[in-house]
């Protein structure tokens, strides 16, 4: 099963990668980085990720690698 590890320190909070998760896996984190962003994460909860790697492809930081 894949899973996509983000560099929470790395992230923007920008909301690309939610957006264009198109199983709706990844949210806020509602904690802040030491950038001062509300850094995005995987939710455990689910375990359906295909591995697609929209995720990774349009994060502007490059701070997603998806796990295979
Ligand atoms: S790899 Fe695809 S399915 Fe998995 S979290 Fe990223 S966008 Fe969603
Ligand atoms: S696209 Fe990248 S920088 Fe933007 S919220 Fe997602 S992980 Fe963070």
């Amino acid at each position: 099963m894949a899973k996509p590890v983000i560099d929470a320190e790395k992230c923007k909070g920008c909301g690309l990668c939610i957006k264009f998760c198109h199983k709706g896996l990844l949210k806020k984190s509602g904690k802040l980085n030491a950038l001062g962003a509300v850094y995005v994460e995987f939710d455990k909860d689910t375990n359906i990720c295909g591995g697609c790697c929209f995720c990774a492809l349009v994060c502007p930081e490059c701070c997603i690698e998806v796990q295979k």
